[in-house]
């Protein structure tokens, strides 16, 4: 099939949800990708920080095939040992003592928003069932996730939403301690806002989030679905706050690239959950599993976490040091990088690709650069300089 015939059976066949730059791409290559004309793109995507470790990493392919020979699909119903090894590996890096495995960032969030109810039910009783989440939040888009997501376009077709919420201004302590009351079951908060626009949390905030919590044995969550397991330059976002949640949630850079998210918890939450009360029939299977503990085990070496610190400090300073009048701020940690305009970006992302460049925006005036994290020295400079040329050459309204 060529190009044009892939681009026109889209349009044909599927649900028409999402708007595709007119390119068909074929593979990828450590942090590029090939379109099917054999044009390169350096991706500052990465598949919407999902490929940590770029493209064409021998190793997951091989553990794929492995583990695929041996058995695919089992259930839950079951003992196997992949996701066994994958739990005790995610809980001897992190604060958590129990651990759930489901599909996809937004199921990781709608077993916490469970956990956290069924926690508040069993210790206080039927009335604390509220949870408190922010403006800007993004938590995805099934019914209780899309409730703690507070942007009209996403939740106003599909209203009623899940009831018992409260959306409080982001970084503002005061609103916070004030909605935080003893109704609240839990507090679901991103330590560095992703979709809303790479805004990273007050340290401030998130300890008097972490008090205001424990004063009323409220659970805190934190999404890092996107900024966790070494986007920021640390294995988790939090441990640059010294803040620790109840429950954390990741996904995206999880498997490699393969659809997996764990809930981590501590055990007082795990505690109250029994056999029964929450399953997925796909969650940590054998070839996920396996796949996820090889990225862990890369993406938790010191070394690895020094990189992505290294580079992403040489990509904040390299756009702090672009003469662009548009821009109002560069913001982020590790690669994870926003780009705010005093403009909508809209014309940015859809040139990008012009450039060799791929670019997604988060918001209509932030650029969000979230790049695989093995990207080298020598590219940083290659997207800032093609990033630079395309500003030069991009008007905007
Ligand atoms: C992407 C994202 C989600 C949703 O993940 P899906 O896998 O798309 O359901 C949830 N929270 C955050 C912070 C995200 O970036």
């Amino acid at each position: 099939m060529d190009a044009q015939q892939v681009i026109a059976w889209e349009k044909e066949y599927l649900l028409g949800v999402y708007k595709r730059p007119p390119i068909v791409f074929e593979r990828g290559e450590g942090a590029w990708v090939y379109d099917t004309e054999g044009r390169r793109y350096l991706d500052l995507v990465a598949g919407i920080a999902v490929n940590a470790l770029g493209y064409g990493d021998p190793e997951i392919p091989r553990i794929m095939a492995e583990t695929a020979r041996k058995l695919i699909h089992l259930s839950n119903l079951y003992h196997t040992e992949p996701h066994v090894r994958l739990a005790r590996l995610l809980v001897e890096h992190s604060f958590a003592d129990k651990v759930f495995f489901a599909n996809s960032g937004a199921e990781a969030n709608e077993g916490a928003i469970k956990f956290a109810r069924k926690y508040a039910r069993v210790r206080h009783g039927e009335d604390k069932y509220t949870i408190v989440a922010f403006e800007g939040a993004f938590h995805g888009r099934t019914m209780g996730a899309l409730a703690l997501t507070p942007r009209p376009h996403y939740q106003d077709p599909f209203r009623p939403l899940m009831p018992g919420v409260r959306i409080v201004p982001f970084n503002d302590i005061d609103a916070a301690r004030r909605a935080i009351d003893e109704h609240v079951a839990a507090v679901i908060v991103e330590p560095v806002q992703g979709e809303g626009g790479i805004r990273p949390a007050d340290a401030d905030f998130l300890h008097a989030l972490r008090e205001a919590t424990r004063a009323v044995d409220a659970l805190l969550i934190f999404d890092e679905v996107q900024c966790g397991l070494g986007r920021t330059g640390h294995l988790w976002a939090h441990e640059y706050y010294g803040v620790t949640p109840d429950i954390l949630t990741v996904a995206k850079p999880l498997a490699g690239g393969l659809p997996m998210s764990a809930v981590l918890m501590t055990q007082a939450v795990a505690d109250v959950m029994e056999p029964g009360d929450h399953a997925t029939t796909f969650g940590g299977g054998v070839v996920v599993s396996a796949v996820a503990h090889y990225v862990v085990s890369r993406i938790a070496d010191p070394d690895f976490l020094a990189h992505v610190r290294a580079r992403g400090e040489q990509l904040l300073s390299g756009l702090r040091a672009l003469e662009d009048p548009r821009i109002v701020e560069v913001r982020g940690r590790g690669l994870m990088v926003g780009v705010e305009f005093d403009a909508d970006v809209a014309p940015f992302v859809a040139r990008a690709p012009e450039y060799g460049l791929l670019l997604i925006n988060a918001g209509p005036r932030v650029i969000r650069m979230v790049p695989p994290l093995i990207l080298s020295e020598e590219e940083v400079d290659i997207a800032l300089e093609r990033f630079a040329r395309l500003l030069k050459e991009t008007p905007t309204e």
